[in-house]
């Protein structure tokens, strides 16, 4: 699909998940990044409610792949933040919201979407606070083993000791080869949609991701951006950014579960 198919695409997204009100412009880093953004400034977001509710006739008319579930995972949370921007915002709330952003546009499309956690919450029962860490990321992987065709897709945020890197980097697991193919179409639909410098390539996971390691779905992990650069943290930290980067995620799956929805 050529660039001005995907932008075209992009605007349909927006404007069937978003209602049109009157709104502030919104200014990002790059010239994509604003026209999306003037696009997106004046609307605002469904109710989980309203989507589910137009959602119940809609959800059974996937083809293909009916009984695929999206598993959408949060990264950290509860006493776990995760990765502290300079200005004290915590990645584990950027997280959910942006899971929950793109929880909503996948049922809002039709798909079977499932978060690992809802809230502000780990899983664990009880134990050391590293021992807590463990149950709750072993939960996480377990989830999956619950559905026979499922997707793994773990958000977080990143962070590094130089402030000077930033851009989305996806991660994928060894285990099903269909983890690089989602993969690489994040990572590939970011750089033309949002991100036009961004020359990340897509990494493969070792051991020390323990979600990805322990998968045997296709899963990937999505790096969203870097709590150490001040720049990228700003634009973390805005609604409409995040509602951007959860619709290009939302539009690589998309994209990759149709393709092949219709190679069946
Ligand atoms: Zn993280």
């Amino acid at each position: 699909m050529n660039h001005k198919k995907q932008k075209n695409r992009i605007k349909r997204l927006f404007s069937r998940f978003y209602e049109v009100r009157s709104g502030v412009s919104f200014v990002a880093c790059t010239a994509m990044i604003l026209v999306c953004s003037v696009l997106i400034s004046g609307f605002s977001e469904r109710s989980t409610q309203d989507i589910l509710t137009e959602n119940a006739l809609n959800v059974n008319s996937f083809t293909g792949s009916d009984s695929l579930n999206i598993i959408i995972d949060p990264g950290h949370g509860g006493a776990d933040g995760g990765a502290t921007g300079a200005n004290g915002v915590l990645e584990k709330d950027l997280n959910l919201d942006l899971s929950l952003k793109l929880r909503d546009m996948l049922l809002f499309h039709g798909y079977r979407a499932v978060m690992t956690r809802e809230d502000d919450s780990m899983h664990f029962s009880e134990g050391s606070p590293l021992s807590k860490k463990v149950q709750d990321t072993k939960y996480r992987v377990d989830l999956t083993k619950g559905y026979e065709n499922c997707i793994f897709v773990s958000i977080h945020m990143n962070k590094f000791v130089s402030p000077k890197y930033s851009g989305l980097q996806v991660y994928y697991s060894q285990n099903d080869p269909e983890s690089i193919e989602i993969a690489k179409r994040i990572q590939t639909l970011t750089r033309e949609l949002l991100q036009c410098e961004n020359d990340r390539k897509v990494k493969k996971a070792d051991s020390t991701i323990y979600v990805l390691d322990k998968a045997t779905v296709p899963a990937v992990l999505v790096e969203c951006g870097f709590l150490s650069n001040e720049e990228e943290t700003a634009l973390l930290c805005s609604n409409e950014y995040r509602k951007l980067l959860a619709s290009v995620i939302f539009e690589a799956l998309d994209g990759y579960i149709s393709e092949k929805s219709t190679d069946k």
